[in-house]
C-alpha cells in the first residue's frame, strides 16, 4: 500500500489511463523496490502516458493467488519462484534488471554458507554432520534450494548426515543474528547480502567465515554455489502482444539510472535453464511429479560402497588370475619333475637290470666248474655208449638180433644223455640272457628242481643231498622264472658257503615249500645247518657289498630281495635256534590255491 501511495504522488496519472498491474515478490530484498525497481519502472509511465502503473508488493502465496485470479499483467519475482510458477501459469520473461550496487552485481543469484569465524571445526560441507544449519525456508531459492542442490550433487548421502535445518523465514538478515547468537552453527544466505550489509555498516565481515568455496573470477561476493540469472520481469497470459512490445521497447530503450550508489538498467532476459536444472535435481516445482530414478539414486547414494566393492572385485579377480598363473606354473613344474623322475626311474631300472644280469654271470661263474663237470657226464656217457655200440657191432659171437637190441638200448641212452645236456645248456642260456624274459605261469616245484640241477656239482662236491619237502598242492604262480631261479640259486650257494668248513655228515640243506593262509602267500624256505649269520652284519644283510666272504661281492642278498620285491614278494634271512640259518622267500598268489588232489 505504501508503494502505491508513493507511486500516486510521483506519477499523476491521466484520467481514464489504462492500468498495468505488476505483482512484485516482497522480501527484505537487495532489489529494493522503492529505491531501484520503482525509478526504473517509472519510465514506462513516462513514455506510455496512456497507462498507469499499479504495483502490488506481495508474498509468495499472495502472488500465486493473484495469478490464479488473473489480476496481474506483469510479475517480478525471484528466478526460483518463476520456475515454480511456470508449471502452473503462462509466464514468459521479457526483461531483466541489471543492478550493480557499489560494484556488487545484484542481478545474479547464488548462495553462500557462513559460519562464525571462530568455528574452526567447520571447514568444509562434510563437517556439517549432525549440526544446525539456518536457512530462509524450504521454498527460498537463494536462501536454501541452491545450497541444497549443491550439497546433494557433491554428497549424495548427505540426507544421512543428520543436519538439523532451522528455517526462520524472511527477512534474510535475521539469519546472521541467529548465527551470532549461536542458535545455529551455519547459515545459508543469498550471495552478496553480507557484502551489502557490510557496506551499510550493519555487520562486520570478519565475524563470519565462508564454508565451501566456489570461485568465479569476476564475481566479487562470497559464493558457495554456482551463479544463476537474477529476477525476471514476466508477462502473464493476460497481456496482449502490443502492450508487451511497448513495455519491452520502453525498458530496453531507457538509459541506465544511477540511484545513489546503485547502477540500474534493463536488459533482455537470459536463459533460466540452469534454474530448471536445480529444480530437476531437487525434484521440486515443475519436477515434483517426476519420481527420482531409484536405481541412479541408489547408485549415487552408495557410490563409496560400490567403489569399495568394485575395488574388492578387482582385487579378487587379480588374486584369482595370480593363483591360476601360479597353479599352472606349479603344474608345469610338477609335470617336468614327473618326466624327469620317470626318466630317472627308467635309467635306474635299466641299471638294475644290468646289475642283475651281471650278478647272474657272477653266480654262473661260481658254478662254471661244476657245469663243465655237469656237461662232461652226459658227454662221457654218450661217448661210452657210442664206443660200446661200435664194440657190439664188431663182436662176432652175437646174433644180429642181439646186436640190434644192444644198439637200440645204447642209442636210447645216447638220446637221453644228449637231452639232459641240452636241458642244462637251455637253462644256462636262459639264465645268462640279457633280457631275462617276462612273467608267466610258473610251477615252483619245477623252478626248485632246475635250481638244484644248477647247483648239482657244488652239492655233489660237498657230498650234500638236499632234503626237498614240497607241498604238492600248491598252485602255479604268475611270476618270473629266471628271477626265481636267480634268487633260489643264490640262497642255495649261500647255504653251501655257510657249511663249507663242516664235515659232510654234519651238513644239512633243506628246501621246502608251503602255503601261508594268513598272508595268502607261497613260501619257499632254504634252511642250512651252517655257521649261522654273523651278528656283526645281521642288521645289514641286505645292504649291497655287505659280505663276510673273502671272494664274496656282497650283492647276492640285496639283489635277491629287490627281485623278490619286484615280483610283489619279500625275502628274509634269520639264524635258526638249532644252528644255521633259514631264508624265507614269500611270493604272493595271483591265483587261488588249488584244492588238494586225492
Ligand atoms: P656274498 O655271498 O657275496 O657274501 P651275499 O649278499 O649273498 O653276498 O651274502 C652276504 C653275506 O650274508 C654273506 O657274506 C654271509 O656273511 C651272510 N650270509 C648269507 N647267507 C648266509 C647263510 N645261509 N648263513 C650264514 N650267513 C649267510
Amino acid at each position: 500500500m505504501f508503494y502505491v501511495i508513493i507511486l500516486q504522488i510521483l506519477l499523476i496519472p491521466p484520467l481514464f489511463a489504462e492500468e498495468i498491474h505488476i505483482g512484485i515478490l516482497d522480501w527484505r530484498s537487495l532489489e529494493n523496490f522503492d529505491q531501484h525497481w520503482l525509478p526504473s519502472l517509472k519510465q514506462i509511465e513516462r513514455k506510455m502516458p496512456a497507462h498507469e502503473l499499479v504495483l502490488h508488493p506481495m508474498n509468495l502465496a499472495e502472488l500465486d493467488h493473484a495469478l490464479e485470479k488473473g489480476t496481474l499483467d506483469f510479475v517480478i519475482t525471484n528466478p526460483g519462484h518463476y520456475v515454480a510458477l511456470s508449471s502452473h501459469f503462462d509466464l514468459a520473461p521479457i526483461a531483466q534488471l541489471q543492478h550493480i550496487k557499489e560494484g556488487l552485481p545484484l542481478n545474479q543469484v547464488g548462495s553462500v554458507m557462513l559460519t562464525r569465524s571462530e568455528r574452526d571445526d567447520i571447514q568444509d560441507f562434510s563437517d556439517l554432520k549432525g549440526l544446525r544449519v539456518g536457512a530462509v525456508g524450504g521454498d527460498s531459492f537463494g536462501g536454501y534450494q541452491l545450497m541444497l542442490d549443491r550439497l546433494q550433487q557433491s554428497f549424495p548421502d548427505m540426507n544421512r548426515w543428520g543436519v538439523e535445518w532451522h528455517f526462520s523465514g524472511f527477512p534474510m538478515d535475521q539469519l546472521l543474528e541467529r548465527l551470532l547468537n549461536n542458535d545455529v552453527d551455519a547459515i545459508i544466505l543469498r550471495s552478496c547480502l553480507v557484502e551489502v550489509m557490510a557496506l551499510e555498516g550493519k555487520i562486520e565481515l570478519t565475524h563470519f567465515r565462508q564454508v565451501g568455496d566456489q570461485v568465479i573470477a569476476t564475481y566479487p561476493c562470497k559464493l558457495s554455489t554456482d551463479l544463476y540469472p537474477g529476477w525476471p520481469l514476466l508477462r502473464t497470459a493476460r497481456v496482449n502482444d502490443t502492450l508487451a512490445r511497448q513495455v519491452v521497447s520502453v525498458l530496453m530503450s531507457s538509459d541506465s539510472l544511477m540511484i545513489e550508489q546503485d547502477l540500474v538498467h534493463w536488459q533482455p532476459p537470459v536463459s533460466y535453464q540452469s534454474v530448471y536444472e536445480v529444480f530437476e535435481g531437487l525434484r521440486i516445482g515443475p519436477f515434483a511429479a517426476f519420481p527420482h530414478n531409484p536405481v541412479l539414486h541408489w547408485l549415487l547414494t552408495h557410490k563409496h560402497w560400490l567403489m569399495l566393492a568394485g575395488s574388492l572385485l578387482f582385487l579378487w579377480v587379480l588374486h584369482n588370475l595370480r593363483t591360476e598363473y601360479i597353479v599352472r606354473q606349479r603344474t608345469q613344474e610338477l609335470e617336468w619333475s614327473q618326466q624327469r623322475q620317470k626318466l630317472a626311474e627308467n635309467e635306474s631300472h635299466k641299471h638294475q637290470e644290468e646289475l642283475r644280469h651281471a650278478s647272474r654271470f657272477a653266480l654262473m661263474g661260481e658254478l662254471t666248474a661244476g657245469l663243465a663237470h655237469e656237461l662232461n657226464q652226459p658227454l662221457t656217457a654218450i661217448a661210452n655208449y657210442a664206443r660200446g655200440s661200435i664194440r657190439y657191432l664188431k663182436r662176432e659171437d652175437q646174433s644180429l638180433e642181439e646186436k640190434r637190441r644192444s644198439l637200440i638200448d645204447a642209442a636210447e641212452q645216447i638220446a637221453c644223455q644228449a637231452d639232459q645236456a641240452a636241458a642244462v645248456m637251455k637253462n644256462i642260456r636262459a639264465f645268462l640272457k640279457k633280457e631275462a624274459g617276462d612273467y608267466s605261469w610258473v610251477q615252483i616245484d619245477v623252478v626248485i628242481a632246475d635250481t638244484l640241477l644248477f647247483c648239482h656239482t657244488r652239492l655233489s662236491q660237498a657230498s650234500i643231498h638236499p632234503k626237498v619237502i614240497l607241498d604238492d598242492h600248491l598252485p602255479g604262480i604268475y611270476s618270473h622264472r629266471i628271477y626265481l631261479l636267480q634268487i633260489l640259486a643264490n640262497l642255495v650257494t649261500n647255504a653251501l658257503d655257510a657249511m663249507e668248513e663242516m664235515q659232510s655228515e654234519e651238513c644239512l640243506l633243506e628246501v621246502c615249500t608251503y602255503y601261508n593262509d594268513d598272508e595268502q602267500a607261497l613260501i619257499v624256505e632254504v634252511k642250512d645247518r651252517g655257521k649261522g649269520i654273523d651278528p656283526h652284519i645281521e642288521s645289514h644283510l641286505f645292504e649291497p657289498f655287505m659280505t663276510t666272504r673273502k671272494e664274496g661281492m656282497g650283492l647276492g642278498l640285496s639283489l635277491s630281495r629287490s627281485l623278490a620285491e619286484s615280483m610283489g614278494g619279500n625275502l628274509t634271512l634269520k639264524s635258526r635256534l638249532q644252528g644255521g640259518a633259514v631264508a624265507q622267500l614269500r611270493l604272493p598268489l595271483l591265483s587261488k590255491k588249488r584244492e588238494p588232489k586225492h
